[in-house]
């Protein structure tokens, strides 16, 4: 057993606290507080706010176009097709959603989980897959013990159980420490380029099989394009990327 650090300990217990009251309280939207009819759930009002990406968009990443044709391709992907086969993502990242993802992300908001696992459920629907191995994007160990959790592998361990999908938590490992990501595509694509590797004992599974790579936000592709690159020269028969937001 591991030692209990007194940040670590307070923390479970925040968590016990939490979870206690949501037995005893009347169900609370995830988002604003109001009343909903089911925990672990949004209220009308936030969902409204909501801007979901099922119109037409590229073939390749996922961007979304006004009017669309079958098979169309967004000009980023004509320049230069990605590595990955389809990018998909539930939402656009906007006023609406980035609160909820925020909070999700570093104010420890697991309780997110199933609802965020729901919405990726619906926009899988557009990888049409019926089956897949379903991975992570990791975080850095530095970065993790700060956060105690990955975002990533919360949406990826839900959305995988939802689906009857294989799960693998750590077939990637992220193991350079990268900046917050910010700044333009060139430079995002230097900090994650060759921030991946795969683990070796996770290399003999990855032959063939199609890979859906989870995160929490599509901002350029930097980092689905690392990690798809990586994961086809390792053999894998197709990767899509699916994501809860999408930057567009
Ligand atoms: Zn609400
Ligand atoms: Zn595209």
């Amino acid at each position: 057993m591991g030692v209990m650090t007194e940040s670590n300990f307070k923390h479970r217990i925040s968590h016990w606290s939490r979870h206690l009251l949501d037995q005893l309280l009347p169900p609370r939207c995830l988002a604003c507080g109001g009343g909903v009819q089911d925990a672990g759930r949004i209220c009308s009002d936030c969902w409204r706010q909501l801007d979901f990406l099922q119109g037409p968009a590229c073939a390749c990443c996922g961007y979304p176009f006004d009017f669309g044709s079958d098979g169309a391709l967004c000009a980023a992907c004509l320049k230069s097709l990605p590595p990955f086969r389809r990018a998909r993502a539930a939402l656009r990242y906007d006023d609406g959603s980035r609160h909820m993802i925020i909070s999700f992300k570093h104010g420890d908001r697991t309780d997110y989980g199933d609802f965020f696992a729901q919405l990726l459920s619906q926009a899988s629907q557009g990888l049409e897959l019926s089956s897949a191995l379903v991975i992570p994007v990791p975080l850095h160990k530095q970065r993790l013990r700060k956060r105690r959790y990955n975002q990533a592998a919360v949406l990826a361990q839900n959305f995988a159980r939802k689906k009857h999908f294989d799960y693998i938590p750590d077939m990637l490992v992220r193991h350079r420490y990268t900046p917050p990501q910010e700044g333009n595509y060139a430079c995002r694509k230097r900090n994650v380029a060759g921030a991946f590797n795969i683990r070796e004992k996770c290399r003999q599974i990855i032959a063939e099989r199609a890979i859906i790579v989870i995160d929490d936000v599509y901002t350029t592709g930097a980092t689905a394009t690392a990690c798809a690159r990586l994961l086809k020269q390792a053999g894998a028969g197709s990767v899509d990327i699916l994501t809860l937001a999408r930057v567009c």
